[in-house]
């Protein structure tokens, strides 16, 4: 039997960003308070101790861009130290199917790790 991931079947919307009030995420209707992916970012740049959590949370910079809710996920577990397994299977799910949508074409955005690494600075 595995979890019911009935969380994230339900339609993106756009809203703006609570913070910078300026880029627009795309969201659930359920996701109260939004940040966009630059605002959040430095609140999910932080070590993961968990070797399990580590890996699961190792993808592509431009999932977590493109979906608010990997961002909500990850930054849930840096505040609160574990997920549920549900919420683990929603995160899996929805890096698997962003995998397929993006497929190769993300491959290539990796490359650009130098200009990652520029921003990081920044902070
Ligand atoms: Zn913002």
């Amino acid at each position: 039997m595995g979890p019911h991931i009935s969380i994230y079947m339900v339609v993106l919307l756009k809203k703006k960003c609570n913070r910078c009030r300026k880029n627009y995420v795309k969201c659930s209707k359920r996701q109260g308070y939004i940040l966009c992916y630059p605002c959040q970012k430095p609140q999910l740049d932080v070590e993961i101790e968990d070797k399990t959590m580590k890996k699961l949370f190792d993808i592509p910079e431009e999932f977590y861009k493109e979906n608010s809710f990997l961002c909500e996920l990850k930054s849930k577990y840096i505040r609160f130290g574990s997920l549920s397994e549900k919420q683990i299977a929603v995160f899996e799910k929805i890096v698997g199917e962003l995998k397929e949508e993006m497929g190769e074409e993300t491959e290539k955005k990796e490359i650009n790790v130098q200009d990652i690494e520029l921003s990081d600075r920044a902070y």
